[in-house]
C-alpha cells in the first residue's frame, strides 16, 4: 500500500538577548575562553537563585505572536531533570504542561501548488540551553571529554509544529521560513551552523488513507536546511524499506552523520516521565500582561511575507526574486540598499541571485560578510552602463572584487581590461577576420546567418572579449559588402 510520509518539527532558536535567561552574564560566548563566561547562577551552584531576564520574555512573546499563537496569561516553568555533564544543575529550567504559547499557525507556499499550507504551532516556549561537551576526537573513539558551561543559560524559544509536513522538502521550506521570521523579528540571527537555530525532526509514515499516525522517529544533529532535507530523506526511505520487509519501526532517537549521509540509532526515546518533571520552586508561575502581549503584537516590525509583496510592488520584481531575496534578513537589506544606489532593481536581483549569491554560497560566506558591498556592486554595474566594459567583462571583474575586495574600476585600471572604444582598431581585427575566414564570408553572403555569429566570435576571440559583440554584429557586415 502507499505510504504517507508525517514530520513534525522542533525548532530551538538562541535568543539575541544581551544576558542569560536568569542571570546577568553575558550572551556574547562564542569564541571565549572556555568557563570565563559563567556565575553560581548559571553554574548551578548551591544558594543561588535564578531572576529571569525580561528581555527573554519579550522575545519569546514576539515569537509566539508572530507565529499566530495564543498567549497564555499564566504559564509555568518546569526542572526538566536529566543526568549529564553539559547539565550542572542537571535540570534545565524549561516550561512544560503550560507554555507561553500555543495554538499557533505558519502559512508556506509549495512550489508545485497556488494554495497556501498550513502548518500548526503546538507550542513556543522558553527554556535555558545547557553547556557544550568537547570530545577529543571523533565521538564514537574519544578517550576524553572537556566541558565548557559558557552556554549554559543562555535563552533559547523552543517551536514545535504539529505534524503538519507531508514531505521532506515542505520541512526545508518551512525552516528557511522561520529562519528569516525570527531575523526580520530580531530574536535570533538563525545560524544553524553555529548551533544558534536548531533543529530535531521527527517522521514517521502510515498508509495512505490511515487517520492513525505510525510510529516515529526522531532525528538530531543536523546543521543546515539541506542536512534537515537530506536526513529525512534518508530515514524515509529507511523505514520504507523496513515496512516492506514486514519489519516494525521503533521509536527511537538517530543521529544524522552528515560525512557518511546516514542516520545511526542513537537511544531508544525518553518519555516525558524519564525527566521527572515537577514546578521549578525558585520561580513564580510566569504572569504575562496581556497588554503587553497586545503591544508587541502591534509594533511587530515587517515580517519577510509582507516585504516580499512590497519588492514585487516597489521593485517590479518577479515574485521568484521577491522570495529568494526576502529568504533571510541580511539578504534583503542588501538588496533594499542597492536599490537606493541603482535604478534598475531587475538588474540588481540578477546579480544579487546569481553571482553574489553562488560565490558567497562557494566560498561558505554569509551575505553579512560579503566582500562585495552594495556600493560596490553598484560601481560596476555603473561600469557596464558608461560601455567601459561589457556585461560578461563584468563577470570576470565580479570575481576579481569578490576574491580582492577592490572596487570595479580600480581592478579595472590596474588590468586595462576596459572595452575598445577605439573604432579603428576593431575595424583593423574585423577586416583581419574576414581575410582568414573567406568560408564563413561565402557562407554569409549566400544568407547563412550562423556564419555571422561565428565570424562575431572570432573578433571577440582576438580581442579577448573586449569588442562589444552588438558593435562588431552590426558592422563586420558591412565590412564584408564592402570587401
Ligand atoms: P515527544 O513528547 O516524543 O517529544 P511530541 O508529541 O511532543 O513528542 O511531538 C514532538 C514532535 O514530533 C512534534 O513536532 C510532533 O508534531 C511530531 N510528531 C508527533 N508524532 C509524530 C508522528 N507519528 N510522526 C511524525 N511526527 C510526529
Ligand atoms: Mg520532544
Ligand atoms: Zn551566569
Amino acid at each position: 500500500m502507499k505510504k504517507e510520509v508525517v514530520i513534525g518539527l522542533e525548532i530551538h532558536i538562541q535568543l539575541m538577548t544581551k544576558a542569560k535567561m536568569f542571570c546577568h552574564c553575558s550572551t556574547d560566548y562564542i569564541g571565549k575562553e572556555p568557563n570565563t563566561n559563567t556565575c553560581p547562577v548559571c553554574l548551578g551552584l548551591p544558594g543561588s537563585l535564578p531572576v529571569l531576564n525580561k528581555k527573554v520574555l519579550e522575545f519569546a512573546i514576539r515569537t509566539a505572536v508572530a507565529l499566530n499563537c495564543e498567549i497564555n496569561q499564566v504559564s509555568k516553568f518546569h526542572r526538566k531533570n536529566y543526568f549529564y555533564p553539559d547539565l550542572p544543575k542537571a535540570y534545565q529550567i524549561s516550561q512544560y504542561d503550560v507554555p507561553l504559547g500555543i495554538k499557533g499557525y505558519m502559512e508556506i507556499s509549495l512550489p508545485e501548488s497556488k494554495e497556501k499550507h498550513r502548518i500548526g504551532i503546538t507550542r513556543v516556549h522558553t527554556e535555558e540551553d545547557a553547556g557544550k561537551l568537547v570530545h577529543k576526537g571523533d565521538i564514537a573513539s574519544s578517550s576524553y571529554s572537556l566541558v565548557d558551561y559558557n552556554r549554559c543559560g543562555i535563552p533559547l524559544a523552543e517551536i514545535v509544529t504539529e505534524p503538519d509536513f507531508r514531505s521532506p522538502e515542505e520541512a526545508r521550506i518551512f525552516l528557511v521560513k522561520l529562519r528569516s521570521i525570527v531575523q526580520h523579528l530580531g530574536v535570533c540571527d538563525g545560524n544553524m551552523e553555529e548551533g544558534s537555530m536548531r533543529c530535531d525532526a521527527n517522521v514517521s509514515l502510515r498508509d495512505a488513507k490511515s487517520s492513525t499516525l505510525g510510529t516515529k522517529v526522531e532525528i538530531k544533529n543536523m546543521n543546515s536546511f539541506k542536512a534537515v532535507k537530506k536526513a529525512l530523506q534518508f530515514e524515509v526511505d529507511r523505514q520504507k524499506k523496513l515496512l516492506a520487509e514486514g519489519i516494525e519501526i521503533i521509536q527511537e532517537t538517530r543521529h544524522w552523520d552528515e560525512s557518511k549521509s546516514v542516520t545511526i540509532s542513537m537511544r531508544s526515546k525518553e518519555e516525558a516521565h524519564d525527566y521527572r518533571y515537577f514546578p521549578e520552586p525558585d520561580l513564580l508561575p510566569l504572569k504575562v500582561d496581556l497588554k503587553m502581549a497586545d503591544e508587541i503584537r502591534r509594533n511587530l516590525p515587517e515580517l519577510p511575507e509582507a516585504r516580499r509583496e512590497r519588492f514585487i510592488k516597489n521593485y517590479q520584481i518577479p515574485e521568484y526574486d521577491a522570495e529568494i531575496l526576502t529568504s533571510s534578513k541580511a539578504l534583503g537589506d542588501f538588496y533594499e540598499k542597492s536599490t537606493s544606489l541603482y535604478s534598475n532593481s531587475k538588474v540588481l536581483s540578477n546579480w544579487i541571485m546569481g553571482e553574489l549569491i553562488r560565490y558567497l554560497n562557494e566560498n561558505k560566506i554569509e551575505i553579512e560578510d560579503s566582500p562585495i558591498s552594495p556600493e560596490k556592486l553598484v560601481g560596476m554595474l555603473k561600469l557596464i552602463d558608461e560601455g567601459i566594459v561589457s556585461g560578461k567583462m563584468a563577470k570576470g571583474i565580479f570575481e576579481k572584487m569578490f576574491k580582492t575586495g577592490k572596487d570595479a574600476s580600480k581592478i579595472v585600471k590596474e588590468s586595462g581590461i576596459t572595452q575598445i572604444t577605439d573604432k579603428n582598431e576593431l575595424f583593423e581585427v574585423m577586416d583581419r577576420v574576414i581575410k582568414e575566414n573567406p568560408r564563413s564570408v561565402e557562407d554569409f553572403n549566400e544568407g547563412k546567418e550562423k556564419a555571422l555569429h561565428y565570424l562575431v566570435g572570432q573578433v571577440m576571440r582576438y580581442t579577448k572579449g573586449r569588442a562589444k559583440p552588438d558593435f562588431v554584429f552590426d558592422t563586420i557586415k558591412q565590412r564584408i559588402k564592402k570587401i
